[in-house]
């Protein structure tokens, strides 16, 4: 099933639960702007997507994916969710996102920064500061969105680093960026367990992916003492039921290596999305637990810092077997609160102190699992937490909408 049905499904029970009128579920499922064009490099073409699903509370935000499965389908969604972790988070954000399709590892550095820089003179005209601001997501990093800027600044002939984030610090980025998504989660799935109240020594953790999001948080749970007993990568899983060694791991992923080549019994994927821990992060891509695979999950908790690794099928399920999802919009939006200090240091030509920011990050972030854990709470016959976020955050929206008078 393509991921946008899946969310139009999810919008389904929520908008039940708010009695949301025909016209507000349509307007919720319209994107503000599609923009498609190709890449050619090499004789080679390439599909890409900068699109922006709303901008009712401000600019669109959201990053731009580099992948050979990147779809029309995808940036749909993956810019759907941007609008909700937004206004969920209380940013003065939209929601947008972008993307090219084709497999970066196989392009050298040179050949990356052209297509990055001819994807700015795509999209040009639908990005800036006050329009959409890209930003970093799989298999782009901050070097990508230095080119980027650089060429933008080229065509427009001024100075705007606010019109992306995650950019090189030189640049007007900023240092907490890097772990921000990690950061946040972990804010998250801490508040989480004290509800429960266990405690986070005694539990056992699982990471699919091992990219910025699956790393860094793997990193700081360790660092907590907390176990993480298996980790993934695109090229398959390792475990160790006494604990991996993730700095060790994070070396080898540094010099170009899988996490597979860490001296450790081998797993595949899908074992790893079975193994019996009490939490299950998920940091690598979408639909990863759906209809096929959900009765064999044997995890508590899941914490999905990826967006959307769970498919609205699945959702039920899991919901039904007892096992407790941390939604995307609330778990990962660590990641787009920074980006929006950066943003805003770049508006105001300020530098903000990091303690500072760092509170900041820890206020919005359990703030929002606050109003998402109480809602959900009172509701728990009606709702499981991701559905508590979107009523969260599709009231924000459109709140906003009615105010400008589009309802
Ligand atoms: P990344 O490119 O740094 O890492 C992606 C990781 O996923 C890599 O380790 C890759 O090997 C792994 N992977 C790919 N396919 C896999 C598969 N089938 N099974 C297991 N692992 C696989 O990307 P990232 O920035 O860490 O993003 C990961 C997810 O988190 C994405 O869904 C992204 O949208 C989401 N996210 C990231 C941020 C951020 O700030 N980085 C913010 C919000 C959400």
């Amino acid at each position: 099933m393509d991921v946008y049905d899946n969310i139009k499904k999810s919008l389904e029970k929520v908008s039940i639960f708010m009695n949301l009128k025909q016209e507000e579920i349509d307007l919720l499922l319209k994107h503000k702007w599609i923009n498609h064009d190709i890449i050619e490099l090499k004789g080679k073409k390439f599909d890409c997507w900068r699109i922006v699903h709303s901008n009712a509370l401000g600019p669109g935000k959201g990053g731009i994916r580099y992948h050979e499965n990147v779809s029309l389908d995808e940036v749909k969604s993956l810019s759907f969710w941007m609008s909700l972790k937004n206004s969920l988070a209380g940013l003065p954000y939209g929601g947008g996102k972008g993307g090219i399709r084709f497999n970066p590892k196989e392009y050298s550095e040179e050949e990356l920064e052209k297509i990055s820089r001819e994807y700015i003179r795509k999209f040009h005209n639908y990005i800036g500061q006050d329009i959409d601001i890209p930003a970093p997501d799989v298999y782009t990093n901050s070097q990508i969105m230095g080119w980027m800027l650089d060429e933008f600044e080229k065509i427009k002939g001024h100075h705007e680093p606010g019109m992306i984030t995650g950019k090189p610090i030189e640049l007007g980025g900023i240092k907490i960026r890097g772990d921000a998504t990690s950061k946040g989660g972990l804010i998250v799935l801490k508040k989480f367990l004290l509800q429960k109240n266990i405690d986070e020594k005694t539990i056992r953790v699982a990471i699919q992916g091992f990219g910025n999001a699956g790393n860094n948080i793997a990193k700081m749970l360790c660092d907590d003492g907390v176990k993480v007993i298996a980790v993934s990568d695109s090229k398959g899983g390792i475990i160790e039921p006494n604990g991996l060694d993730i700095i060790k791991i994070k070396k080898l992923k540094d010099e170009g290596k899988s996490v597979q080549d860490y001296n450790a019994k081998k797993i595949t994927n899908e074992e790893l999305l079975e193994l019996d821990v009490d939490v299950l992060v998920l940091a690598a891509l979408e639909n990863q637990i759906t209809s096929e695979n959900c009765e064999k999950i044997k995890c508590k908790y899941i914490l999905e810092l990826a967006n959307g690794p769970v498919s609205a099928d699945a959702d039920s399920i899991l919901s039904r077997r007892g096992i407790i999802v941390i939604p995307d919009i609330l778990a990962n939006a660590g990641g787009v609160v920074v980006s929006y200090f950066e943003w805003c240091q770049n508006k105001v030509g300020n530098l903000f102190e990091e303690e500072f920011l760092l509170r900041k990050l820890e206020e919005i972030m359990s703030n929002s699992f606050n109003k998402v854990y109480e809602l959900w709470l009172e509701n728990k016959d009606k709702l499981d937490m991701r559905q508590a976020a979107y009523v969260i955050a599709i009231k924000r929206i459109l709140e906003a909408e009615r105010a400008r008078g589009n309802l």
